[in-house]
Parts: C-alpha cells; structure tokens; sequence
C-alpha cells in the first residue's frame, strides 16, 4: 500500500531546499519504484500570501492523513508586522500542536570532513554525536496566559507562562530514554530547577521515570552550565532531554558544533507514530533565492523521515552515505566553504547526492 508524504516548502530557502530533497524522493518513486504519494501544501507566509492564515484547515487535514510531512521553514520580514496570531511562526507551532509531536528530535553529529568548517578546536568536535530529545508542545512557547498588557501606570508589560504537565513531562522522559537505550545509554536532563518551578517539577518527574530504566545513566544540569559544557566539551553528552524553550537555543548552539546550522535535520514525532522532518534552520530571507543555501540538513531530513516514519533504514542509511560521499569528494555550499575545497551551488549540491545515491542503491 502507497505511503503519503505531504511536502510543505514554506518561505525564504524553503522552497530551494526541499526541491533537492524531493529530486530524490522522485527518484526513489519513479525509477526505484517505492510505493509512495507525494502530495504538496501550503503553510507559513506562503499560506498568509494565498489564504489568509498561516495553518489553512486543507494543510493540516492533509498531514492528519499522511504517514509523514517534510517541511521546509517558515518566516520573513514581510510577515514581521502583521497580527501575531496571524504570523507565519504560529502555523508552524499550530501544526506541531496540531499533529501531537511532542518529541523533537535534533541530532547533531559532526562530519569529519567537516572538522574544520567548525569555530572550535577540531579535538574538541571530532567524533561529536549528539541527539538533543527537545519537548514540543508544551512549556513556555505554548503556556498560557501570554500576551502584552497595559499596567495601571499606562506602562506596557510583555508576559508568558511556562507551563508543564506532569504528562507532558514523562512522555518525553519516555522518548529520551528510549533513544539513549539504543546509543551510550547516558541521558543529561536540563533545566532550571534551583529558579523555576516548573522545571523542579521537571526534575522530579524525569528522576521518577529513570528508575524504571536501570540500565541508562541520568544525569541532571542547569541550562546555563549545559551551554557552557556544550562549548568547553560537547563530547560528554549522548542523549540531551530538555524542555521546548531551552531545548530551541541549545540545539541551535550545537549546530555550530558541526560547523553548519545548515547541516541539521530534525524529526518531531506523535505518539500515533506520524512525524514531521524539517532542517532546524529558519528560512534564512538573507540568502533566499540566491542558490546558495545548504541543502543538507532538509536531505538528512529526509533520510530520518525513512529511518522514524517509514521504517526503511537501508535507504536512511543510504541517503546518509551519500550526503557522506559528496563531503568526502570535498563538494561544499557557501555556510561551510574552506579554501581546499570546491564551491557549489544549491542545485548542485542536491544534483551531486542524487547521483552519489545513485551509485549506492
Ligand atoms: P535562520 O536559521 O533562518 O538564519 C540564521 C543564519 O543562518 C542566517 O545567516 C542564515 O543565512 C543562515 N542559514 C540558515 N539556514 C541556512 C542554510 N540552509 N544554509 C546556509 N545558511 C543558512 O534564523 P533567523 O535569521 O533568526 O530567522 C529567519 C526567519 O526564519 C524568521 O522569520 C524566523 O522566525 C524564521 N524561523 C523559522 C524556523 C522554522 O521554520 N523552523 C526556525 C527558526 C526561525
């Protein structure tokens, strides 16, 4: 039977990066023969542009029934004014709400032909595999109330609500532990549980769970020293479990670790089993357009979508092969360009893993 997978391109690079990874999503239709439907929709600022609102009913009933959505990124100066519920950055947290993804998650491992397109020392990225399990559809991006308020004093007050159900919490607890389990088996909890209740209460429950796993490690951090640990010796983390907010910065931190925000995918799952796949990237309006973009972390994207989705794990595997062979043949897009290396294009880059996938399946 024929799998649906919605493709959302979005804004800004979106559109450029998630045509390299459907090049290859038709070849594995069209000449592998994979029962798969690719079906498109609209979301973000592009959705604003043609229908008024940045979730239309028609996109996110169209991903309730697909196996799997792969998105692009959301976002622009030309939304930056408008109504803050109509913003293209809210059909991307309606969707996430929409579907159940709770769990995100983000890994972030270093190439070694990347070594040196990272700002830190090589001996400290070398060998980097990290997988940061983010919560996202709770905490403070979603707590309410939230909004801005005029005080007695006719003084204006921004206010948000960091909010965490006891749940919320253990399901992702769940989803950390199950992850470490199948990589070092050492899972570091962070939070801000010496300042904020809510993540007392995080600690607490994350503490309650880990009993019932006896063969992971848990380790418990603050958020600032976490950032500061991410720095100084990121090799000391396998699984990283945070809340929505911190999970957001941290992961943003780690890409620089690899060199490239440019090479980080992300899976965000539902407890039914359907999954959205996005590069963890905005939609960069500073390069849109240009064919410049890195068009990796939307391909590896993609090959997590065969991994957690489609439970097809040779051709995840062999996607990743490829995105390692164009490296190795020294191909570089501008965000990870170094002077013994050779310049390419969007366009080229896709092209240049579809043909390396090519030559391994
Ligand atoms: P951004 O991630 O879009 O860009 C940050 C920097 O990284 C920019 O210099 C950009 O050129 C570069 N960059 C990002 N992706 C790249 C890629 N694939 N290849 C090469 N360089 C890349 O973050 P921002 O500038 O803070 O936000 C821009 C817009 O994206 C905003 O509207 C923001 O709200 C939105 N945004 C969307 C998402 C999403 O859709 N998931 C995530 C973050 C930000």
């Amino acid at each position: 039977m024929s799998q649906t997978i919605l493709i959302l391109p979005g804004d800004g690079i979106g559109p450029e990066i998630v045509t390299q990874a459907e090049k290859i999503l038709n070849y594995l239709i069209t000449v592998q023969g994979l029962p798969i439907i690719l079906e498109h929709g609209l979301i973000g600022g592009a959705a604003i542009d043609a229908l008024g609102e940045p979730l239309p009913r028609e996109t996110l009933e169209k991903a309730k029934s697909s196996a799997a959505v792969l998105l692009g990124a959301v976002g622009g100066p030309k939304w930056e004014t408008i109504e803050r519920h109509l913003r293209p950055e809210r059909g991307l947290l309606a969707i996430r709400s929409g579907l159940g993804l709770f769990a995100n998650l983000r890994p972030a491992v270093l190439f070694p032909q990347l070594a040196n397109a990272s700002t830190l020392k090589q001996d400290v990225v070398n060998g980097l595999d990290i997988m940061i399990v983010r919560e996202l559809t709770g905490g403070i991006y979603f707590g309410e109330p939230r909004g801005i308020r005029t005080l007695e004093n006719g003084e204006r007050q921004g206010y948000n609500s960091l909010v965490y159900a006891e749940h919320e919490i253990d399901r992702i607890a769940r989803v950390a532990f199950d992850v470490a389990g199948k990589r070092n088996n050492h899972v570091c909890s962070v939070d801000k549980a010496n300042v904020l209740e809510s993540t007392e209460l995080w600690r607490e429950i994350i503490t309650n769970v880990a009993k019932e796993y006896t063969n992971i490690e848990l380790q418990h951090m603050y958020v600032d020293n976490a950032a500061m640990q991410l720095v100084r010796e990121p090799k000391q983390f396998d699984v990283i479990v945070t809340t929505n907010m911190f999970g957001d910065i941290l992961s943003d931190l780690a890409s620089m670790l690899t060199g490239s925000i440019g090479m980080l995918p992300s899976a965000s799952l539902a407890a039914d089993g359907i999954g959205m796949y996005e590069p963890i990237h905005g939609s960069a309006p500073d390069i849109a357009g240009k064919n410049i973009a890195n068009p990796l972390a939307t391909i590896l994207s993609l090959s997590m979508l065969f991994r957690y989705s489609l439970e097809e794990i040779s051709i995840a595997d062999k996607i990743e092969a490829a995105v390692n062979q164009v490296l190795t043949d020294g191909l570089r897009t501008k965000d990870i360009f170094t002077s013994d290396t050779t310049l390419v294009s969007t366009e080229e880059m896709g092209d240049a893993v579809l043909a390396a996938l090519v030559a391994v399946i």
